[in-house]
């Protein structure tokens, strides 16, 4: 059994939780543990690099004082024999950021400062684990996570690289989430949240059997238990739920991360740091088939473009103009509904939305509403079973809808209501469908 166990900010972000996370990859027996920054770091260091972006020297000073306090808690509270090393490596890594704030350079100093966190953090647990009589090794993620021009991970270059840990059981590896070299063989990282996705593909390169990501909640529920009374977790669910899921706002997964396992069947599971023997969530090829619902998850700040033409009457290649605007401003669509002369889509970024409305104003008329939710529930929905789409919208017949998706696969049904109504539909949802 080779593992690959990734824990996130709050699982590192303090003294006593590190202590967890080294009891538990001793029990896991854990090939490689991938370890996000401790939380708030990277925040803190994004506020480091706009403000040296504008010269703010004052925020600069606060916020590498801040993290400073943080750390040597952290340091003091955990290590005794390698606390001083532990202390100068803190001292070099705000050294370090000090200086590229004073000799900014855009792009360059801003990858180069954000990757300390995770840099830093990694270095004081492998210190830890290594006071405690745990063999272990902290290895430079950016020497064998290289993205080429598509800023895609080289997964041939990382499987090569990390033939050696495979064939290692007796060492415990200690890498960074997150942080990557881009093909100009500069620091670089795979985009926030993007440890979970370092993890899946280290657990991929190594054969693993199985990759663990570790936060602070009970794997993922069958709601939102921040808006929703009466949630549980889901033991079992398929990658394809799964990536369903974490797209349409199941914020504990970055939706990326399914991928590389599933392209290996390597089940990922979802565990909870503060209460380890709790069951989670498994991820993996096997389906639940004994529930039509499984779950619902939300997505807000999404936008609705609204195209009407008379030109799409009976017409043929409109929507492939349509879709070269978005392909053009590099934005990708999450739902499409088309009538005879119109087509709606939405889009969850505004940045390039002024540019895109230009273009599409050449084809049609165009509205946009803003401030709404993409709701989805998940689930088994054959598409010949009679009756599922009617349970949710029973469910939730009290809710104005503004867009519907059913039908492009048996795993989801998708509406778009104002994100003022979110709560309230998803405790319908649970109450129709769950309780
Ligand atoms: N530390 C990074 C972030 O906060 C990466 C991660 O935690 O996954 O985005
Ligand atoms: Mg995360």
């Amino acid at each position: 059994m080779t593992k690959v166990l990734k824990f996130g900010g709050t699982s590192v972000g303090s003294a006593a939780n590190m202590k967890r996370v080294a009891e538990i990859i001793r029990r896991e027996k854990a090939r490689i543990t991938v370890l996000s920054a401790m939380s708030g770091t990277t925040d803190a260091l994004v506020r480091i690099v706009s403000a040296a972006a504008e010269n703010d020297q004052n925020t600069i000073d606060e916020r590498i004082g801040m993290l400073t306090e943080k750390y040597t808690t952290c340091i003091e509270g955990l290590l005794n024999r390698y606390k001083q090393e532990a202390l100068n490596r803190m001292q070099a890594t705000f050294e370090l950021i000090r200086n590229e704030t004073s000799n900014f350079r855009e792009y360059t100093s801003e990858r180069k400062i954000i990757a300390q966190g995770e840099l830093l953090t990694s270095a004081i647990f492998t210190f830890y684990l290594n006071e405690t009589g745990t063999k272990a090794v902290c290895l430079n993620s950016p020497d064998f996570m290289v993205t080429d021009q598509e800023e895609k991970v080289d997964t041939k270059r990382l499987s090569e690289a990390l033939a050696p840990v495979a064939a290692d059981p007796d060492t415990f590896y200690v890498a960074q989430g997150f942080i990557c070299t881009n093909n100009k063989g500069e620091i670089d990282n795979l985009g926030r949240g993007g440890s979970d996705y370092s993890a899946a593909l280290m657990g991929a390169a190594i054969g693993a059997s199985e990759v663990q990501i570790w936060t602070d909640i009970d794997g993922m529920h069958n709601n939102d238990p921040r808006f929703v009374e009466h949630t549980y977790p889901i033991r079992n669910m398929s990658f394809d739920e799964a990536a369903e899921l974490a797209y349409f706002g199941a914020k504990i997964l970055h939706p990326a991360t399914i991928q590389p396992c599933k392209d290996k069947c390597i089940p990922v599971m979802l565990k909870n740091t503060m209460d380890p023997d709790a069951p989670g969530t498994t991820i993996s090829n096997c389906d639940d088939n004994s529930k039509s619902f499984h779950a619902v998850a939300a997505k807000d700040g999404i936008t609705v473009i609204r195209i009407h033409s008379a030109r799409m009457l009976m017409a043929y290649g409109f929507l492939r103009k349509v879709f070269e605007i978005f392909e053009q401003y590099r934005t990708p669509i999450d739902m499409i509904t088309t009538s005879e002369v119109a087509v709606s889509l939405t889009v969850d970024s505004d940045k390039h939305l002024n540019g895109i409305v230009a273009e599409l104003e050449k084809l049609g008329t165009i509205e946009i509403e803003r401030n709404n939710s993409i709701v989805c529930v998940v689930g088994r929905m054959e598409h010949g079973d009679a009756g599922l789409a009617a349970r949710v919208f029973e469910s939730i017949r009290k809710i104005p809808i503004k867009m519907i998706s059913y039908g492009a696969s048996h795993r989801s049904l998708a509406i778009l209501i104002a994100t003022e109504q979110k709560k309230q539909t998803l405790q319908s949802l649970n109450d129709g469908l769950f309780q």
